[in-house]
């Protein structure tokens, strides 16, 4: 910016200031269109800029053009910008024997490094950062103050000389090595197989070699996580390509700036422990982010597992201590260093489908990116669901999602929430005049938010799913947004999760869902697909009906017994429309299996059964009412097909659904299709549903930037308090 102004000889000044970037620029009126609009074009990577302001001023006649130290008074909203993977650059100084940071694990520069996970408070500059305790030597603060230079104000700048130092500890905190020995020593120990505590970016990871079956199957034990996939680093894109199809759009998702996991199919013969990925077509990849993980990678040539560093279900440590703590009994060494993280910040993880990045974890490299929002008048804050939580800030103009959190199951993971949820609004200098919820009482999200002095809005969490999705892409309404999950309580008391809502401004309305069934043992059934299947066998033919064979077969006769009873009496049997739920089932009958290992296990493995595309299945009747209802009852049969292959079934049962929301999308009648839920994260539901609408004239939309699962359900939570919208059923 400042080499851009001097070209074009102008005068003047920028500064951080809490509103944002401040440039008074003076020159000839065409220099300064000129630097409008190259402002726009030429700004380097990271950096962008969300919108414009412009006031005309009278001329100083001052000569120079020059940086301003920040200004830390008034109303802070300048924008956190998110931690950034490693630029090119820098890699390759860290590579270059001759440079003065070769090997040096904490190069960064304005195109790369931590920003969200060091930031103290804004604006953002070193002193805010947690980078103020390292003092710049003269090199560094050369380039710091060269506006030539590629490190030109990159607040975290370090090197060798000045900067953080890698230290290996043993479990019980024991310092073992410093810097490169450290670095060494750690190598050697994924080497034998063992497992290395990692500190990142935004947390610490887990790592071990991925090729080693038993220590894969090692740190799985200690983690206490059976089946869920780990994500594998790789040292480049050409090793990624030996184990997997990588298409264009998966490549550049991975080599972006945010740096996530993405997955990609794997190739069958990839030299991977079994373990790393069990049953599990895809892979999650990710490159290295930092030069510490570029230096592990391409020492070791390996591919390495890098999951967060936490027990099952827990948020990240970033921490030191908290890390021996938790992870003494998991790690058998810890490489950390003397960078203090702030906040802990995830890997994020990316899926592509129907050719276009989606985002279904946001952490780093996202969050906190904005999304703009119709103006609110006062500051909303957003609690989120129960699973993959997240909360959300809006102010003004903008919408500030959160990281990820993870799921609200242990104390470690509400208290993570509470923090996030406290800490957010400090940022922008906004304190909450309302905050949001789901209509959830007993979510632990929902009593945090009640806890709060001021006043609370109970918004319905499939509302919350498709104004996320509408506000994300910006689209006219009315539109027909349709909310497919596992569960969310609806106004009416009952469990929704195949719904259809029209939102028109400030109104909602159901239109349509999927037909009702009484599901047996409530939330027991997200588990075990065996009282699914019985509940939609029993709703579709009656109690008198036999069970069918594949379901016979695996319960007993008192089960059986147990669940007539209860299915007869109405004893916890809540009634629900969840479209997750089919899914279970139909994976069940695909031979699948009975149980969901974690959440969504059993709906992916029947996406992957199919083969990777839907294909003509039975059509669902819609019967007319208010709402509309969608009659699954043609899938049991499907599903019990003989003369068909199990991936014939599943690719019918997918036809089939997604002829169903063409359908209701035919009946309803409005352009715009917003498909969100986290049934929409199936690639091949969510490609034959895309299809099928644009060959009726229909526009679909889906989620890209901020998740289609729970992980967005606050940001529509804050666009429904904002514009006051109201759910009609
Ligand atoms: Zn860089
Ligand atoms: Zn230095
Ligand atoms: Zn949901």
């Amino acid at each position: 910016m400042c080499r851009l102004a001097t070209d074009l000889c102008l005068s003047g000044f920028v500064a951080n200031t809490p509103f944002g970037a401040l440039i008074e620029a003076e020159g000839a009126a065409d220099a300064l269109e000129d630097f409008e609009s190259r402002l726009q074009t030429e700004l380097p990577a990271p950096g962008w800029i969300a919108s414009i302001e412009r006031w005309d001023l009278s001329p100083r006649g001052e000569g120079g053009f020059e940086i301003l130290p920040s200004e830390a008074r008034g109303e802070t909203s300048a924008l956190a910008l998110p931690d950034l993977k490693v630029c090119p650059e820098c890699l390759r100084e860290v590579f270059d024997r001759a440079d003065r940071r070769h090997r040096y694990p904490f190069a960064n520069c304005t195109r790369c490094g931590p920003r969200y996970s060091i930031l103290l408070r804004l604006p953002y500059d070193r002193a805010n950062t947690t980078m103020a305790r390292f003092p710049m030597c003269p090199d560094c603060r050369r380039e710091y103050e060269d506006p030539a230079d590629r490190r030109f104000h990159a607040q975290p700048i370090a090197c060798p000389a000045c900067g953080p130092r890698l230290r290996l500890l043993a479990p019980d905190g024991r310092l073992l090595a410093e810097a490169e020995d450290a670095l060494r020593l750690a190598e050697e120990a994924l080497l034998e197989g063992r497992i290395v505590a990692l500190k990142g970016i935004g947390g610490f990871q887990l790592l071990v070699d991925a090729t080693n079956d038993a220590a894969v199957r090692r740190l799985r034990e200690r983690k206490a996580r059976e089946h869920k996939p780990f994500a594998v680093l790789a040292r480049d894109l050409e090793t990624v390509g030996a184990w997997a199809f990588v298409s264009p759009e998966e490549a550049a998702a991975m080599e972006s700036s945010a740096g996530p996991i993405v997955l990609v199919k794997r190739r069958d013969g990839a030299p991977l422990a079994p373990s790393v990925a069990p049953e599990n077509p895809l892979l999650g990849v990710m490159l290295p982010t930092t030069p510490l993980h570029a230096l592990l990678a391409s020492d070791l040539g390996l591919p390495l597992v890098a999951t967060s560093g936490n027990l099952s279900d827990e948020p990240i440590c970033i921490g030191e201590d908290e890390a021996l703590r938790r992870l003494g009994g998991v790690a058998d060494l810890f490489l950390s260093h003397d960078r203090p993280i702030h906040r802990h910040v995830d890997d994020s993880v990316v899926r592509v489908a129907s050719g276009r990045p989606m985002v279904l974890r946001r952490a780093r490299g996202y969050a906190p990116a904005p999304v703009p929002v119709e103006t609110a008048d006062r500051p909303v804050l957003a609690y989120g669901a129960h699973l993959k939580s997240a909360v959300c800030l809006v102010v003004g103009d903008w919408a500030f999602l959160s990281q990820h959190v993870g799921d609200l199951e242990t104390p470690e993971a509400v208290h993570a929430l509470e923090r996030v949820a406290g800490e957010l609004p400090g940022l922008y200098g906004a304190a909450p005049a309302e905050v949001v919820r789901d209509l959830h009482p007993d979510y632990a999200s929902s009593r945090l938010a009640e806890a709060q002095p001021v006043s609370c809005l109970r918004v319905q969490h499939h509302l919350a799913h498709v104004l996320a999705l509408l506000a994300e892409s910006s689209v006219a309404e009315p539109a027909l947004g349709v909310a497919w999950d596992g569960t969310g309580l609806g106004p009416d008391g009952t469990v929704w999760g195949g719904e259809f809502l029209v939102v028109d401004g400030r109104v909602a309305r159901r239109v349509a869902c999927l037909r009702p069934f009484r599901l047996l043992g409530g939330d027991h059934a997200a588990r075990d697909a065996r009282r699914t299947l019985a509940s939609l066998w029993w709703t579709a033919r009656g109690l008198e009906e036999p069970l069918p064979a594949p379901l016979a077969s695996v319960v007993s006769p008192s089960e059986v017994q147990a669940w007539r009873a209860a299915w007869a009496a109405s004893v916890n049997t809540a009634v629900c429309t969840s479209a997750g739920r089919l899914f279970d089932a139909g994976a069940a009958l695909c031979g699948l299996g009975w149980k969901n290992r974690y959440e969504g296990d059993l709906p992916m493995r029947l996406e992957h059964l199919s083969g990777g595309a839907a294909e003509d299945g039975p059509r669902l009747p819609l019967q007319d009412g208010r709402p509309m209802l969608v009659d699954w009852e043609p899938l049991l049969p499907l599903l019990l097909e003989e003369g068909l292959s199990p991936r014939e079934r599943s690719a019918r049962f997918h036809g089939s659904l997604a002829r169903a929301v063409a359908d209701v999308a035919g009946a309803i009648g409005l352009r715009t299709v917003a498909l969100s839920g986290g049934c929409f994260q199936n690639g091949v539901l969510l490609e034959r549903t895309a299809e099928l609408l644009e060959a009726r004239g229909f526009r679909p939309v889906w989620s890209q930037r901020v998740p289609p699962n729970d992980g967005g359900i606050a940001l529509g939570q804050a666009i429904a308090a904002v514009r006051r919208v109201r759910l009609e059923v």
